[in-house]
């Protein structure tokens, strides 16, 4: 069976059905991005405990389920808009930037392109280049095209190598200029809207997988867990070759985000088996009387 990397899925909005559904379908390892949570925080503190659950409770849930968890750390461009909570925030994330599992700053970037949110975004390029890790950027939804364009003259101004720099959110209008910059294009698949995996399709059809992300974004709202492996499988069917399938929905994630070396192959390749009676400060993922699933070595099949 085949092996898919979601790179951007913000799993703690998300239940342990997905897990085991994206287990099932192939997804070995996820990266989840810090971000908004849809109810704007009032206090630095939230962001400790969240950026805490990113790096440790969340991890341990997704190895419950037999999957990877690695996640990004940043201040998101909506939240940068309250400057005297989002300068305590930047005081954070140094703490949590160098943590194990996280390979990049992000999500970062603009969302109404206010001065506020230039200004934590440039910051955060500067926190980013200080610690050689790479960069996820949330292009924003209005105005994309420019915002995008900005994003990465903005990051150039930093000195940020373009290969260290991940763009998210692209469509038809921006990954030309993306790619043609030397930048890595992913691009999130939502159901019904924008992104839908036909148009992922079309884009691979037309500039081919170098550099080239599939996400899903899946978050509180309505989105899909499975779009990574649903996206291959229409890949398949639209006779892509397996070569740009296992590029766009694997490889070039790991090939982008392991610069930041927090993050390798062999980390699922080698891990250790599912064994839910495992506690993580006491608290399991079982409820009264559940069986806990533990594998033996020669459960290790699907993949
Ligand atoms: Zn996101």
């Amino acid at each position: 069976m085949e092996m898919f990397i979601d790179p951007h899925i913000h799993v703690t909005s998300r239940t342990t059905d997905d897990y085991e559904a994206m287990r099932k379908a192939g997804i070995v390892a996820i990266i989840e991005p810090a971000f908004w949570l849809g109810q704007p925080r009032t206090e630095a503190a939230s962001f400790k405990d969240y950026f805490s659950s990113l790096v440790g409770w969340e991890r341990f849930r997704a190895k419950q389920f037999g999957i990877v968890h690695y996640c990004t750390i940043g201040l998101n461009s909506k939240e940068a808009n309250n400057e005297p909570l989002a300068e305590q925030v930047m005081e954070l994330l140094p703490l949590y930037a160098g943590k194990q599992g996280v390979v990049a700053i992000g999500e970062i970037g603009y969302d109404d392109q206010t001065a506020a949110e230039d200004k934590f975004y440039r910051l955060q390029l500067d926190l980013a280049k200080e610690m050689d890790l790479p960069v996820m950027i949330h292009t924003p939804h209005r105005d994309k095209k420019k915002g995008t364009t900005k994003s990465m003259d903005v990051s150039e101004e930093h000195g940020l190598a373009p290969n260290m720099v991940i763009v998210d959110h692209n469509n038809e209008e921006t990954v030309k200029e993306v790619l043609d910059r030397g930048y890595w294009a992913a691009f999130t698949i939502y159901p019904h809207t924008k992104m839908g995996s036909e148009r992922m399709v079309e884009i691979v059809k037309q500039y081919g997988p170098e550099r080239i992300i599939v996400d899903s974004a899946a978050d509180w709202g309505i989105s899909d867990p499975l779009a990574v492996p649903k996206t291959a499988a229409l890949m398949r069917k639209m006779g892509i070759p397996e070569e740009h399938i296992r590029m766009t929905c694997y490889q070039n994630a790991l090939t982008a985000y392991s610069q930041s070396g927090q993050m390798d192959e062999l980390d699922w390749l080698n891990a250790e088996p599912i064994d839910q009676t495992k506690k993580m400060s006491g608290n399991s993922v079982l409820r009264g009387g559940q069986v806990p699933r533990v594998e033996g070595p020669s459960d290790r099949v699907e993949n």
